[in-house]
């Protein structure tokens, strides 16, 4: 794999530079990629099959979908019941991780949590578990791969910018490049959940910098705001995703005027089942 290519973009005013993550695949991209990166050097013949779970708009479950069918490995992905809606759409994250094999069970929601936790119980050595967005210490390995393609850019620009989940990316990162000022937000949740999600994984290092957005957003939520940045970005000509890159662009519009290297997280493909919400709800372009 090449280095992952960077842009430049004019934004109100101000230009920005963009590591292209979301360049590196159609589905196996961005910061999912980075994150996977360890299961991807892993010979194929060494697993036969992955678990994971969560939802079923996921980013990561397509992503781990996409790396399944590279490898020739089985994919198994357990949800909540889903409505019918979603199982006849035929776009966005879902659809296409079905085309590409994976085979989804649907939990009832009593029995759900039980279930999960009963997963790793049982796992033979061919099969592997991906926990729910991938926030696990493997992630790591990946992120320092990203940190040593930003050194090599040799670009005169000091802070990374990257929107935060479960935060794995955003910490990983800020551990890589020490040298480096990373901003993030919350899309899920506030500030102090992230950073009890980062406090999980490891203490927070100091050049890691939390925004508090402006304003609360719930998660997955169309927002007018959000699609007027949308449109901004696709205008000076890179598209986002909807549900994390809207909040780090507002908040680095709003809060700082510091040259910033914007990581893209990926995503993209989530856009056309978030668009027909946004469209539902009389908001579109
Ligand atoms: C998963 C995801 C994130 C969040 O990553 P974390 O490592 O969980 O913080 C951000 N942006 C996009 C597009 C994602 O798919």
């Amino acid at each position: 794999m090449q280095n992952s290519p960077i842009s430049k973009i004019d934004l109100d005013g101000r230009s920005f530079y963009v590591k292209r993550d979301d360049l590196i695949d159609k589905y196996l991209a961005g910061n999912k990629y980075r994150k996977l990166y360890t299961l991807l050097q892993t010979p194929s013949d060494s697993l036969n099959k992955i678990i994971s779970y969560g939802g079923t708009q996921s980013n990561a479950m397509l992503a781990i979908a996409a790396m399944c069918k590279s490898k020739g490995w089985e994919f198994i992905y357990y949800s909540k019941p889903i409505s019918k809606l979603q199982r006849e759409e035929n776009l966005g994250n879902y659809f296409h991780s079905l085309e590409l094999e994976m085979q989804h069970v649907e939990i009832e929601h009593e029995l759900y949590r039980d279930f999960i936790a009963s997963l790793r119980v049982n796992l033979d050595d061919r099969t592997f578990l991906i926990d729910q967005g991938g926030a696990v210490e493997q992630a790591r390995e990946g992120l320092r791969v990203l940190a040593e393609e930003i050194r090599a850019s040799e670009l005169d620009v000091k802070s990374l910018a990257t929107p935060s989940g479960t935060g794995t990316t955003a910490l990983f990162l800020a551990l890589a490049l020490p040298e480096y000022k990373i901003y993030t937000t919350p899309c899920v949740g506030d500030v102090v959940y992230l950073k009890e999600q980062m406090s999980a994984l490891h203490t927070i290092p100091n050049n890691l910098v939390i925004l508090e957005p402006e304003k609360k957003y719930h998660f997955a939520k169309p927002y007018l705001e959000f699609l007027e940045i949308q449109k901004k970005l696709l205008d000076a000509g890179i598209e986002f995703d909807l549900l994390y890159a809207p909040g780090m662009w507002k908040a680095l519009l709003e809060q700082m005027n510091e040259e910033i290297m914007y990581i893209h997280s990926g995503g993209v493909t989530g856009n056309e089942s978030m668009l027909a919400r946004y469209k539902q709800k009389g908001l579109k372009f």
